[in-house]
């Protein structure tokens, strides 16, 4: 990590407000928007530990002294102060524009722009702009204003393009401000991860303790997500904050999300999620909900010699991907005794006998009891078959 961009604050402006509401067109407010997409970076910046500000929080009037003194109020007029202001064009074209100032690189604009095409959105040009009564100046006011900041106008789209703008901006616009955060994440030089993901990433001061509280949780129980050994933290750690899909009944599909994706993201599989949500494709729609089935991670395996995540997932009934997503696996390798998480489809709990199974056994394993095993699978003796797949209650 670059510890000088590390560094970096960011302040979220929000164009326009009050008796000025930017441009209106297709009912596309500009100061309702911009700060609708300001709030949601903030929260995105919070979730990945980028210090930041708003310039305003609610539909105020900033004229052109009182924008840049409230900007320069939170942390000063120094370059290590990223400026981010949010605006709507408008004027007939179609695509995002980014401006960046004379006294700045193109790189962060360079990056944001990037962002914004890897999102879907054209972008028509990142450039600078000159005060035609004094080419040594910047044309707006805010770049000029923030004399030392590294102030960026981003113009997301056109409110009155004739092309695809104004349905992007009306219903696609955290897909762009999320672009906008990726942008920052990377020059800012802190890991990235996409929303949703219950991940937190460790910054300097950091510690368990202080985590835990942030999150409204123990010690004790980031360290059992963790498999944490010790206390200690590094700097761009990324923690597990809660377990997958708790607390989560329904998914929202996003842009780019596949069903294999989202199955990984919650501990479970694609036949699960196409089971419970009576899906006859793999396909998804943006904005599709999806039910998630519930998963406890409660349920241990400690790995024997012989043994392969494989041969662990086709017992437990999962894939190899969920099992190292929830055991934070980076590779295939495992150590005898080693404890891995098992995902508990409590919507479809099914394990598969395997040699040396009894029903006394399983029942043991997963905390019930022998009648309750042969009621639930309608078994006449209590003589199971290697392969044979049992439904847990
Ligand atoms: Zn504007």
């Amino acid at each position: 990590m670059n510890d000088e961009r590390a560094k970096k604050k960011v302040v979220i402006d929000s164009g326009h407000g009050g008796d000025d509401s930017g441009t209106v067109h297709n009912g596309i407010v500009e100061k309702d928007l911009t700060l609708k997409i300001s709030n949601y970076i903030k929260e995105r910046l919070d979730d990945l530990g980028i210090e930041n500000s708003l310039s305003r929080t609610g539909d105020e009037l900033l004229d052109q002294n009182a924008r840049p003194e409230r900007i320069q109020s939170f942390y000063g007029n120094g370059s290590d102060v990223i400026v981010l202001s949010n605006h709507i064009n408008a004027g007939g074209g179609d695509g995002a524009e980014v401006i960046y100032a004379l006294r700045n690189s193109d790189t962060l604009a360079r990056k944001i722009t990037n962002e914004l095409e890897n999102a879907g959105q054209n972008v028509r040009k990142f450039y600078q702009k000159r005060l035609p009564s004094d080419p040594s100046k910047d044309y707006y006011y805010l770049l000029r204003k923030t004399p030392n900041n590294e102030t960026v106008i981003v113009e997301y789209g056109f409110a009155d393009s004739t092309g695809d703008d104004a349905n992007l901006l009306k219903n696609d616009w955290q897909t762009l401000a999320e672009a906008v955060v990726k942008g920052l994440a990377e020059y800012i030089g802190v890991p990235y991860s996409v929303k949703g993901d219950n991940y937190y990433i460790v910054v300097k001061g950091d510690s368990l303790w202080s985590i835990a509280k942030k999150f409204n949780t123990t010690v004790d129980k980031l360290k059992e997500l963790n498999n944490l050994s010790t206390n200690n933290l590094s700097i761009g750690q990324k923690l597990v904050i809660t377990s997958p899909a708790k607390d989560t009944d329904t998914y929202i599909v996003q842009k780019g999300d596949t069903l294999y994706a989202i199955a990984g993201r919650f501990g479970t599989t694609v036949a699960s999620l196409m089971s419970i949500n009576n899906l006859s494709t793999p396909n998804l729609a943006i904005g599709q909900v999806l039910r998630i089935p519930s998963v406890s991670s409660s349920e241990t395996y400690v790995v024997k010699a012989g043994d392969t995540l494989y041969a662990i997932a086709n017992r437990f009934n999962t894939d190899v991907q969920t099992l190292k997503n929830i055991n934070n696996l980076t590779t295939n390798n495992l150590s005898i005794g080693q404890v891995l998480k098992i995902p508990t489809n409590s919507a479809n709990n099914i394990y598969t006998v395997v040699a040396g199974d009894s029903l006394y056994s399983i029942a043991g394993r997963f905390g019930t009891t022998v009648s309750v095993l042969k009621n639930a699978n309608n078994l006449k003796s209590d003589l199971l078959s290697i392969g044979q797949k049992l439904i847990i209650p």
